[in-house]
């Protein structure tokens, strides 16, 4: 099945395996560099019905920031409108309403994608693909017939899928993952969350905000690793004062089903524990999918950790094939995963192509949300780097009090030789907004200098970076320079 009008023979310059955010994001751009491009993908819905976008659109970042948002909204509504002198009765939750919303926002972009394909001439197709030796791609429609497709070029961007634990099989019911946690028709009184990581959190608080008591087990000892400890340390305290029951260094040994629920072991270091919850999300990461996609005379190697090897301009090991995205190493971030695509894409039709992986950003949309570029100081201080820190708490923030969000702050590291921002780091509010300008600013290699004296908004969120990076220089004008 196409879902574009443009389907001809069985022959393209580039073949994309895969409609995520770095499948169909690279075949458009192949598109648009005048390459005869294809789509394949496999998704399908919870109804049955076929869908581009991959993780991302379908159960992963839209849908989990739609009831993000949402959540929040309802948590606001009962805990902080009396603040700003707006009395509401205690807000009533229409849970069908909210997820009908998310619903309508996934599947209003998911048709976006084929319109985007139908504008930019990309042929999508609604099926499985697989890898044969040769460049040539085996298609199987969705209900139909395999095909045999010849490609110049083919890109794999079968993105990830949720790991299992062997002791909490998801069941779709008491046991769900990362998407199942995003369906809930009701909201669970207690919820368990295995993995305190970015998708844990993030499930974890949706839940929570609508009323669940959340327990996140979290098998490390230190909140999140990878985030600045400095940060991941506010962070972890902010969440904690709203509820969310963060156990670190917790690790879970068995989820058993039962009449109340599922009923948990976990050990740490002070000995063995239980905890009951009616429901539990298991998100302790994700896992590369390839399978079903190689025929094993393609000659594309794949990691110890099943990933598809491919060099820094991902290339993988047989010629003219390509791996991007979840798929491969990095950061299984959908923004990542979209500019190897376009990397791809523009390498092919010969033009110059590039992915700055020092310069990604990473967001955790909680409240208060945590972003981050760069390098941590703890990276820095491993590295030998020599650095200098500015912070500045949005307390100090005029934007930020009148938002009734002055939690939280913002660092900026900066070279102490040359003066270049080496990372920013943010846990406060729009974190996940603001972190672009230290993105940009990274990009074209900017200093903390550079950053001083560029004139910021007032009253805006980003003056908090602004004064971040005067306080590199102990020059902050709206706190004390200590
Ligand atoms: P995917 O999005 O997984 O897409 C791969 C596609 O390939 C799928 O449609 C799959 O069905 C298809 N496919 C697989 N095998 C075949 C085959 N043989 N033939 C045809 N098709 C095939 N990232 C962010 O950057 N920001 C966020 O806020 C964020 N939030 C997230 C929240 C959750 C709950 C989850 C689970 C993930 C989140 N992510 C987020 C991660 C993000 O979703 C992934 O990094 C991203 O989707 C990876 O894109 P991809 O194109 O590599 O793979």
């Amino acid at each position: 099945m196409s879902t574009s009008g443009t389907v001809g023979g069985g022959k393209y310059d580039v073949v994309v395996i895969g409609g995520g955010p770095a499948g169909y994001v690279g075949a458009i751009r192949a598109a648009q560099n005048g390459l005869r491009a294809a789509c394949i993908d496999a998704w399908e819905n919870r109804d049955g019905q076929p869908a581009f976008g991959g993780t991302c659109l379908n159960a992963g970042c839209i849908p989990s920031k739609a009831l993000l948002e949402s959540s929040e909204l309802f948590h606001r509504a009962g805990s902080e409108f009396a603040l700003h002198g707006i009395r509401v009765n205690p807000p009533e939750l229409d849970l069908s309403a909210m997820q009908a919303r998310k619903a309508r926002i996934v599947s209003q972009f998911s048709s976006g994608i084929q319109e985007l394909f139908k504008a930019n001439g990309v042929t999508g197709l609604v099926g499985r693909g697989h890898l044969l030796p040769g460049n040539k791609v085996r298609y199987t429609p969705r209900g139909g017939k395999p095909e045999l497709l010849e490609a110049e070029h083919v890109v794999l961007a079968t993105g990830s899928t949720p790991i299992e634990l062997p002791f909490a099989r998801f069941d779709g019911e008491a046991i769900v993952d990362s998407w199942g946690g995003l369906d809930l028709a009701a909201v669970p009184g207690r919820l368990g969350v295995i993995g305190g990581g970015v998708i844990g959190l993030e499930l974890g608080s949706i839940w929570s905000r609508l009323g669940s008591q959340v327990t996140v087990l979290e098998a490390m000892d230190r909140f999140l690793f990878m985030v600045d400890g400095q940060i991941a340390k506010d962070a972890q305290r902010q969440l904690k004062k709203q509820g969310l029951d963060i156990r670190l260094g917790a690790k879970v040994t068995s989820a058993e089903r039962g009449p109340n629920g599922v009923a948990l072991t976990y050990e740490d270091q002070r000995g063995r524990h239980s905890v009951e919850v009616d429901r539990l999300i298991v998100a302790v990461g994700r896992r590369p999918n390839t399978e079903g996609l190689l025929d094993p005379l393609a000659g594309v190697k794949l990691s110890d950790r099943g990933l598809i090897e491919v060099d820094a301009e991902c290339r993988a090991s047989a010629p003219n094939v390509w791996a991007v995205g979840d798929v491969v190493r990095g950061p299984m971030l959908a923004h990542k995963g979209s500019e190897e695509g376009v990397m791809v894409a523009d390498l092919i039709a010969g033009r110059y192509g590039h992915v700055n992986y020092a310069v990604i950003p990473s967001v955790i949309y909680t409240t208060p949300e945590i972003a981050w570029v760069g390098q941590t100081e703890e990276q820095l201080k491993e590295a030998r780097i020599d650095y200098k820190v500015g912070t500045f708490n949005f307390a100090a923030s005029g934007r930020a009090r009148a938002m009734e969000q002055a939690a939280g702050l913002v660092k900026v590291l900066a070279s102490t030789a040359d003066d270049r921002i080496l990372g920013v780091h943010i846990v406060g509010p729009m974190a996940g907004e603001l972190i672009g300008e230290a993105v940009v600013a990274m990009e074209f290699q900017a200093t903390a200098e550079d950053l001083q004296r560029t004139i910021h908004a007032h009253p805006s969120l980003t003056e908090a970076l602004h004064e971040a990076a005067l306080s590199v220089d102990r020059r902050s004008l709206h706190a004390i320079n200590r």
